[in-house]
């Protein structure tokens, strides 16, 4: 920033071959002392050009005819100088048109120099200086947002809303489709998509200006070579200067979804394998304990003492490894249907659990609160049950010494979710722990005594996750802990 700036002087360069004009000019200027002016005159065009290279000039005052310059030639030639700077054209009261047709050419302003007086002179010099001023950060912010657009990541559609031509698009919309801009602007913004889904986007299109909402969603296009890549795209419904607009800007998400996919395939692998495995491990449990429990009927006495001692150990490992199979299997299946989706009473569902669970809630003298506004939801019943199942014997085996163990189940209506929550006032968790929790096989140090597989809430988390819901924990270490769950509401 040059000193005069930071001062706000206005430097005039005043180009006038008749000494007394200027003399009378610069005496109006000092006269209205309330901008801080700096005039510089010349009475030559070529003297004012060379001042003009130097630079540092705000407004240019210009008399049209000069010793060495006459009429429009003058103005066109000062312009071409600097078109930056601002020109006020000087004129007589004869050449008005000539002063006009200047304006025409760029001039910022002209003044009859018989008219003018001080105030107008200052407006003149200001209102030009400024609107200048304004055309440059304009100038400025356009060219931004025109390398914003043209170099941004992502590919950027602009689109006509009412006849769905493609008006403007970016470098990145270019390597996206393969095309260049030719093909791609006047186009119907449809031919980006696969042709057999051209019905679906233009809907989806129609929609979008219907309600003027965001889009934001994964679609597919395809390139000039009917390569279909997959997309997320963001579309919103904007007004630029007088004309509605729709905006498109898409990213390429090929590689998320191609690593998405290698992860499913991983994942479908391991589930297999545990499924195999656990199946097979099953079996053998079962003859383990079939053996163990003939053993003990027929050869009792032959066992001796310590014999049996053993075969009771036997039976316990086998059990346990039994519960533990048992949950693997859970796991494993726990993203698969059982029953069809259907709608079922959640209410009965919570009653069916709480009876079958009756005898540890009786043993531990625990109150049951169930809410009575337990809706009906579009699930699979029985996953849902398990989900009811694990959180309730989770809270009753973390239950620890509360004076007056308590179970609360409830609901929220939350929009398009619906909301549970199961409650107790047992140990709690630290939050530290609350995401760790959810992991297979994780077990907190504090619980170790409790019998437990660290499967139950990962179960849970996959049944949750394969009805479109989450559910999280809040709780506080020795404050009890509140498990929610959502569930999609769908028909
Ligand atoms: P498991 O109960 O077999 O250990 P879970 O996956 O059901 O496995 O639970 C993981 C861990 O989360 C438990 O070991 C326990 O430390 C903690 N936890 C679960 N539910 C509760 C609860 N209601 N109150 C306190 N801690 C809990």
């Amino acid at each position: 920033m040059t000193q005069h700036q930071k001062t706000k002087i206005i430097r005039v360069l005043l180009i006038e071959d008749n000494p007394g004009d200027a003399r009378l000019f610069r005496e109006m200027l000092v006269e209205t002392r309330r901008i801080p002016f700096d005039l510089e005159w010349v009475d030559r065009l070529s003297t004012g050009l060379k001042r003009l290279d130097d630079g540092d000039i705000d407004c240019v005052l210009l008399d049209l005819s000069l010793p060495d310059t006459q009429g429009l030639d003058t103005f066109a030639t000062t312009h071409a100088k600097a078109p930056q700077v601002p020109i006020i054209v000087l004129t007589g009261l004869d050449d008005e048109r000539v002063a006009l047709e200047a304006v025409r050419m760029g001039a910022q302003d002209f003044l009859v120099k018989e008219e003018v007086d001080g105030n107008l002179l200052l407006h003149a010099i200001r209102y030009a200086v400024e609107r200048m001023r304004a055309e440059k950060a304009l100038r400025k912010s356009e060219e931004k947002f025109r390398l914003a657009f043209e170099n941004a990541g992502d590919a950027i559609f602009w689109a006509d809303p009412e006849t769905g031509l493609i008006t403007k698009c970016n470098k990145a919309a270019e390597t996206l489709l393969d095309k260049n801009r030719d093909e791609i602007i006047g186009q119907c913004q449809t031919t980006i998509h696969p042709p057999d889904k051209t019905e679906y986007y233009a809907k989806i299109f129609k929609k979008h200006i219907k309600t003027k909402g965001a889009v934001d969603q994964e679609a597919e296009v395809i390139t000039k070579y009917g390569k279909i890549i997959p997309v997320r795209v963001t579309a919103s419904v904007t007004m630029v200067g007088e004309k509605l607009l729709i905006q498109g800007i898409f990213r390429d998400i090929s590689e998320r979804k191609q690593a998405e996919e290698e992860l499913r395939k991983i994942n479908q692998e391991l589930e297999n394998f545990v499924h195999v495995v656990s199946h097979d491990l099953k079996t053998s449990i079962i003859t383990v304990q079939g053996f163990s429990a003939r053993l003990l009927k027929n050869y009792q006495e032959k066992l001796g003492k310590r014999g049996r001692l053993y075969l009771e150990q036997i039976k316990t490992s086998a059990y346990r490894m039994e519960t533990f199979v048992f949950n693997l299997l859970a796991l494993s299946r726990a993203g698969l249907t059982v029953s069809a989706f259907k709608n079922a009473s959640s209410l009965e569902i919570v009653k069916k659990v709480t009876s079958d669970l009756g005898d540890r809630l009786k043993e531990n003298g625990t109150e049951l609160i169930v809410a009575d506004n337990l809706p009906t939801i579009y699930c699979d019943g029985e996953r849902i049950y398990q989900v009811f199942q694990n959180l309730l014997v989770n809270a009753i085996k973390y239950m620890g010494d509360a004076k007056s163990p308590a179970i609360e189940i409830g609901y929220q209506d939350k929009g398009d979710l619906h909301q549970f929550y199961v409650r107790d006032n047992g140990i709690g968790i630290d939050p530290k722990y609350h995401k760790k929790i959810f992991e297979t096989f994780r077990r907190l140090k504090e619980t170790k005594d409790q019998e437990g597989t660290g499967l139950g809430l990962a179960i849970i988390e996959k049944i949750i996750n394969s009805h479109g819901g989450k559910v999280w924990v809040e709780s506080e270490k020795g404050k009890g802990a509140t498990f929610y769950f959502t569930l999609k509401k769908s028909s």
